[in-house]
């Protein structure tokens, strides 16, 4: 498995501001979608390309396109505040859910929601999920898709915990995680820190 730590001062700037608790429900959200953005980008790097052209005002010039049939899977709820962003920089992708509750007091993931798209064995799947904590949510949705054929998940995550990292590449040592930071560790309840708190109840003002 290949932990990418996305190293970007826009980035940094922006999750410095998620973490402040200071910070609005609404600043959250914009600042949620602009950091997914630099994620995805980062993400997406190597996708495979087609080459073709195009024809500009003056001629003709080489022109790659996306040459992949791309997948976004966010985990509700927190995962689709990054979904916008997805769709923003690959507006073709096909758009699957899964929705993850992790019990409060065992902190085990269960899964109360699927949808996912067909033929995710010719797709490249992107796993949508902000926070990487105990990596239980994480390994319990890329079995999932596994089981539904996907190859090499790339998980986007934008604060991951090292036990959560170390979880998911003992179970799943294919998946690529993308991530803004990798924090100290977990708390008794199993929340990242220094973190950034609950990503959902931020998001949504829960
Ligand atoms: N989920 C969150 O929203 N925050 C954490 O710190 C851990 C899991």
């Amino acid at each position: 498995m290949a932990l990418h730590i996305v190293d970007h001062p826009v980035l940094h700037d922006i999750l410095a501001r998620l973490r402040d608790r200071t910070t609005p429900c609404d600043e959250f959200r914009i600042l949620t979608y602009r950091i997914s953005l630099l994620l995805v980008a980062e993400a997406t790097r190597d996708i495979p390309t087609e080459t073709g052209t195009v024809e500009t005002p003056l001629g003709s010039a080489e022109a790659k396109r996306i040459g992949a049939r791309v997948v976004a899977v966010p985990v509700l709820r927190a995962g689709l505040g990054m979904l916008e962003a997805f769709l923003d920089l690959v507006p073709s992708a096909h758009v699957g859910y899964f929705g993850l509750e992790r019990d409060e007091t065992t902190a085990i993931a269960r899964r109360y929601y699927e949808k996912v798209p067909k033929n995710l064995d010719q797709s490249v799947v992107f796993l949508l999920d902000p926070m990487l904590a105990t990596g239980g949510s994480a390994t319990h949705a890329v079995d999932g898709l596994r089981g539904m054929g996907a190859r090499g998940v790339r998980l986007v995550s934008i604060v991951a915990a090292p036990e959560g990292a170390a979880y998911l590449q003992a179970a799943a040592p294919d998946v690529e995680i993308f991530t803004a930071a990798l924090d100290q560790r977990l708390d008794e309840r199993k929340y990242i820190v220094p973190g950034l708190g609950d990503f959902g109840d931020r998001l949504y003002g829960t």
